[in-house]
């Protein structure tokens, strides 16, 4: 809780009562006048309240000396009830903070010490022997909260939490790499995950990297998440947004599984696959721009993965990684439904860009029997990736443009270029400037935020019918479902299970 007032917490709390089973309320946070009513927070919240005071050094607000927040600590702390539900249930002290007589006091009416570390610079190196060594009784909660920089600095954390099994603990790796530490608490031994009510303005989050609690609870399903729930998720990086977790995590709802789809942002997939196999997580969604850097890492592959060289989905199989590229099928069955047709036979097709993308989606044309010419802006990429299908290719230039003219009954666009978010700078968001459309062109655009990129926008204005990259995606999504589960997509949820926000 980190409004400026005692009341508005309670207003925020009550909002979002059905999400969250506890509140810790963050004294430093409130306005000086508040921090003197605090004693009575516990008995109008109906939830057990952890009581912090978290320093700047921290990541808090407070910043007067340690003896005025000791006294606000025992204010929170006096006149304490024998019925508990009247006192705070926990009481958040620093490992450096040696106040014996506060901590005797908050013992003998229940309230429990949560020993905490915080470290908002990184993640330091010895943290198993820091959550061995923190308590300095049996009955203490360790709490370690520390800033990922890096997809190593979340493994650093698990294997702590790993090594401490047994213990008591919170653990939360801060940031963005370590987001999904926040949903999968259970998995790395944590008693509890924080989070905020992040659309309260006036209430922002405690902690960078946290949840909205409704997300939380809602989306993730984090009460329902136990030892046995399955473990799938997304890698990329920096995967600042994705649609998938609100895609799986519907149908897995819907089908009654117990299982939970997270976002894995990794900035090394090297130590990604250690924390896939810690977690174990038994199916990955891979995207920009893992899909040809993970295929070293699969212990085998399908046949669409050795030939399209880039693989979005892995699935943990008795004998390892299992590596396929639903991005082909999912490509050519939308491709084909928005045409109405059941191959590309006598089309002539122009694919613009060479990356991951474009070789499923020049493997299912080719597969189909399309005539291809493949424009790049690496001139070479365009070439090799030709080469084995004796397709055409070219750059993005003018004599590139000019060999569209033979190929223009469809044209799929396959970069990123005028996706959002991507390269805010980079004013070549159209990848095709120079090629007018004659209005009889079926274009495709494999981009799907915005719905209409300004390559598609233009094709649409010239009279082209369109398709943005969405129906495609929930295709290759409902083909990853079937690699993850084993079993075939239920049909009859389609129309109900759409991406989330992208
Ligand atoms: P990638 O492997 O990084 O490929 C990038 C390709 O785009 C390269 O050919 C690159 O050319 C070209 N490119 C990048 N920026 C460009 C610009 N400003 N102008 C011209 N060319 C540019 O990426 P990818 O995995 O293929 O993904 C490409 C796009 O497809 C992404 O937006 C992704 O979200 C989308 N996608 C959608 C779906 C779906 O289900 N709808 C599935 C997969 C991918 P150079 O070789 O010259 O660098």
């Amino acid at each position: 809780m980190t409004a400026k007032t005692l009341g508005r917490n309670l207003e925020i709390l009550e909002k979002y009562r059905k999400y969250a089973d506890m509140a810790e309320l963050r004294v430093d946070c409130l306005d000086p006048d508040e921090r003197l009513l605090i004693r009575r927070f516990p008995e109008q919240t109906g939830v057990p309240v952890i009581l912090a005071i978290r320093r700047d050094i921290d990541g808090g607000r407070f910043i007067g000396g340690e003896g005025a927040r000791i006294s606000l600590m025992a204010r929170g702390l006096a006149y304490a009830e024998t019925d508990r539900r009247r006192n705070f249930a926990y009481l958040d002290i620093e490992e450096d903070l040696n106040v014996p007589s506060l901590e005797e006091a908050a013992r003998t009416f229940g309230t429990r010490i949560i020993r905490s570390y915080h470290n908002i610079k990184g993640t330091d190196a010895d943290l198993s022997a820091r959550i061995r060594s923190m308590r300095r009784s049996g009955d203490e909660i360790v709490k370690v909260s520390v800033t990922s920089n890096s997809t190593r600095d979340v493994l650093n954390l698990l294997c702590a939490g790993k090594e401490c099994e047994g213990q008591e603990k919170i653990l939360i790796s801060m940031g963005h790499h370590g987001v999904y530490s926040r949903i999968l608490a259970e998995q790395f031994g944590s008693l509890l995950s924080y989070s905020s009510a992040l659309s309260e303005t006036d209430a922002p989050a405690a902690a960078p990297g946290q949840i909205e609690v409704r997300e939380l609870a809602s989306l993730y399903h984090f009460r329902s998440i136990n030892k046995n729930t399955k473990v799938y998720g997304v890698l990329g990086y920096p995967l600042k947004a994705t649609g998938s977790p609100h895609f799986f995590n519907t149908v897995f709802e819907m089908e009654g599984n117990n299982a939970v789809y997270v976002p894995f942002p990794a900035d090394s997939i090297t130590d990604f696959m250690e924390i896939a196999k810690e977690l174990n997580v038994e199916g990955i969604s891979v995207t920009v721009p893992y899909k040809e850097a993970i295929i070293p890492l699969l212990d085998f592959q399908s046949e669409g993965v050795r030939t399209i060289g880039a693989c979005n989905t892995l699935t943990l199989t008795p004998q390892g990684w299992l590596g396929t590229n639903t991005d082909a099928n999912g490509f050519s069955d939308s491709l084909l439904a928005f045409l109405s047709k059941s191959n590309f036979k006598r089309q002539r097709i122009t694919v613009i860009g060479a990356g991951g993308a474009a070789r499923a989606v020049v493997f299912e044309l080719h597969r189909l029997g399309a005539k291809v010419l493949i424009l790049n802006r690496t001139v070479h990429k365009a070439r090799r990736l030709a080469a084995p299908y004796k397709f055409a290719w070219g750059g993005l230039d003018e004599q590139g443009i000019e060999k569209m003219e033979k190929y223009r009954d469809i044209i799929i666009q396959t970069t990123p270029a005028g996706m959002e978010g991507i390269n805010p700078n980079d004013t070549a968001d159209d990848p095709a400037a120079m090629y007018n459309f004659s209005g009889r062109e079926e274009v495709m655009d494999l981009v799907y935020k915005p719905k209409l990129t300004t390559f598609l926008k233009r094709a649409s204005n010239a009279g082209c019918n369109v398709q943005n990259g969405y129906d495609m995606l929930i295709r290759q999504a409902r083909y990853q479902y079937t690699q993850f589960t084993g079993k075939e997509f239920p049909e009859h949820f389609f129309s109900r299970v759409q991406f989330g926000e992208i």
